[in-house]
């Protein structure tokens, strides 16, 4: 390494930190990404109720080979932001649907589109599911565009029910890949609408089966096929489990075959092709409420089987890389800007 690149290096590493301390509420600071919006609402408010841990919270640095390439190589997407995501959503505790810490995960994620200055549709409903009924609440980012259709971009939010379980790849990771997206996306207008769901409920309460998962994509497909508005989706992009630090990312064979060649074309054209491999496996997930009411869809899903920490106590923020973070961000805003000009 050449001296010029340790600084470099030094000096992302502080960076990410310094941004790290901040996400983590250090010293009882506001628990927001900086932001001026965001800084004056908070001297006007009591500041939100945050887990009593969140303070005594050191979040590790990432490793050095794991650093997220810069911003303006990314299309502007910022890895070392999305990590600082997973590791706000991780400080919450395991999030399960219809916990006290999902319900602060919830109020974060719609503080944290407003200060982007997105806008935001929220739906609360209920559940039943074999451990009762449950409160959940799925979040919908509409950006507006210039001509009728709109591109949907997902993930869901919520983690399994497991003692211990952070779930800092599923689902912390591609959480933290849509709020930078919406970062992005909300000042920006397109041809078409872009439209960035956030489902509660992915996971099974018990035993993973068509009724016992996805409550939040299949209550969103629902509600969108009643009012029309499904008909208008050219495309849904789905992300999963895109954080690891080995993270490589199979063709979702059940997935759109026409959307599996832009997403995994547009990654090759990008020069990830030794993570975005031409190998097929199949995942059930939130893109399946969509396909099944015929909109064309596509999950950009980890190889969450080879992973080795999958709804495991070991899917923890050591797992998890800004570089791979990053990659994915930029495959999926390059392949929404190849979807804008369809
Ligand atoms: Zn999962």
């Amino acid at each position: 390494m050449t001296k010029r690149r340790a600084i470099l290096l030094l000096a992302t590493f502080l960076c990410v930190f310094l941004l790290l301390l901040r996400l983590v509420g250090y010293k009882g600071k506001p628990v927001y990404l900086a932001s001026a919006k965001v800084a004056e609402e908070s001297t006007n408010r009591a500041p939100a109720p945050q887990p009593p841990f969140m303070s005594a919270v050191a979040v590790p640095p990432p490793q050095a080979a794991d650093a997220a390439p810069p911003p303006d190589k990314t299309g502007g997407f910022d890895g070392n932001r999305a990590y600082a995501q997973v590791a706000k959503q991780v400080s919450f505790g395991p999030r399960p649907s219809g916990s006290p810490a999902i319900a602060r995960l919830q109020d974060y994620l719609q503080s944290e589109l407003k200060s982007y200055g997105c806008t935001v549709e929220t739906d609360a409903f209920s559940a039943d599911t074999p451990v009762g009924r449950l409160p959940m609440k799925n979040f919908l980012v509409k950006i507006p565009g210039e001509k009728p259709g709109v591109i949907l971009l997902g993930t869901h939010y919520d983690t399994k029910i497991l003692d211990n379980f952070v779930g800092a790849d599923d689902a912390a990771s591609s959480t933290a890949v849509m709020l930078e997206l919406a970062r992005l996306l909300c000042p920006q207008h397109g041809k078409y609408a872009v439209w960035i769901a956030f489902f509660d409920g992915e996971e099974a309460m018990k035993a993973w089966s068509d009724s016992d998962s996805r409550y939040g994509s299949r209550q969103m497909a629902a509600r969108l096929s009643t009012s029309g508005d499904i008909k208008k989706i050219r495309a849904f992009l789905l992300a999963d489990i895109v954080g690891g630090r080995n993270a490589q990312f199979p063709r979702e064979s059940s997935s759109t075959p026409v959307l599996i060649d832009l997403v995994w074309n547009t990654a090759a054209k990008l020069g990830y092709s030794a993570i975005f491999l031409n190998t097929s496996a199949s995942a059930e997930d939130d893109h399946d409420s969509f396909m099944k009411r015929g909109v064309p869809a596509v999950d950009v899903i980890g190889d969450f089987v080879n992973n080795g920490y999958w709804h495991t106590p070991q899917d923890s923020l050591d797992k998890i890389s800004p570089q791979t973070l990053a990659i994915v961000g930029h495959v999926i805003l390059e392949s929404t800007k190849q979807l804008q000009t369809k």
